[in-house]
């Protein structure tokens, strides 16, 4: 075996995959450059950091399972006049999320709850942080059949370890009581170790009827609430506003 196929080998041994796969051009171009042992040993090394970097980055983007990919910059914030730049500024810096804030979006359909909570999800996720998106909808289905389904349990897992869970939608629809009582269970356990982010079209005080149960309603507010920011927004629709129409003039 020639020396660079065994270096090849030997570093895929030691984990450094990235480095072995690209060894060869990492030697090519250190002798066309003339470069020095040190800075040769260097290159290779950060490049292998580099790349377990990106490919940690691709992991959490995926683990996150965001319907679409808003960052805060695409928020437009002279369209949402219910917050500040001062909030969306503090908000960024993530503070909360080390503090085990909560974050409560509470606003009418089309407002951008889903894009905040998505590009608050975004930055905490380049900040390091392990982040999952769930629906309401898809949120209670896994609860109710993680014993039985293996996607479920995977998606419960999930959940139960990130730092951030952002759940949209919460009461799109009702629930019953065992519903409501997974539901508690979840909250309680992320309580002490997560944030959580949670959008909603329906206002806290509302949330009772849905739930049905009021002591499990309390139960729930009393540990979302606790430590918790709640962020009404307001305005027209911005879906609506910048609606594509088939007519020049929007009506
Ligand atoms: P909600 O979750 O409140 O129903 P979304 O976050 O889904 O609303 O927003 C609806 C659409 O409008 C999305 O495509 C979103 O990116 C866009 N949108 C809403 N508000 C803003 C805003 N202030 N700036 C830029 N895009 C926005
Ligand atoms: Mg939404």
């Amino acid at each position: 075996m020639s020396p660079l196929k065994k270096s090849e080998e030997l570093l895929k041994t030691l984990h450094l995959s990235e480095a072995a796969h690209s060894l060869s051009q990492f030697v090519k171009q250190a002798e066309t450059n003339e470069s020095t042992y040190l800075s040769f040993l260097y290159s290779i090394l950060e490049y292998e950091q580099k790349r377990r970097e990106e490919k940690q980055l691709e992991k959490r983007l995926k683990w996150a399972a965001f319907p679409f990919q808003k960052t805060l910059d695409e928020f437009h914030l002279e369209e949402q006049q219910s917050l500040s730049q001062k909030q969306l500024n503090h908000l960024r810096e993530l503070t909360w999320i080390e503090q085990l804030y909560n974050i409560i979006l509470l606003g009418p359909p089309g407002i951008g709850k889903t894009h905040l909570s998505v590009g608050l999800g975004l930055e905490a996720i380049n900040q390091g942080h392990k982040v999952m998106f769930i629906t309401m909808g898809e949120l209670v289905h896994a609860l109710k059949t993680q014993e039985i389904l293996r996607k479920a349990q995977t998606k419960m897992k999930r959940i139960r370890t990130a730092d951030l869970v952002i759940i949209d939608d919460l009461m799109f629809m009702a629930m019953d009581q065992h519903e409501a009582n997974l539901f508690f269970h979840l909250i309680n356990d992320l309580y002490n170790r997560s944030s959580i982010i949670l959008t909603s079209n329906k206002a806290p005080k509302e949330w009772g009827e849905l739930l049905g149960d009021p002591a499990i309603t309390t139960a729930i507010l009393d540990r979302l609430i606790h430590r918790a920011e709640v962020i009404h927004l307001n305005g027209d629709s911005y879906r609506m506003k910048h609606r594509a129409t088939i007519f020049t003039e929007k009506v």
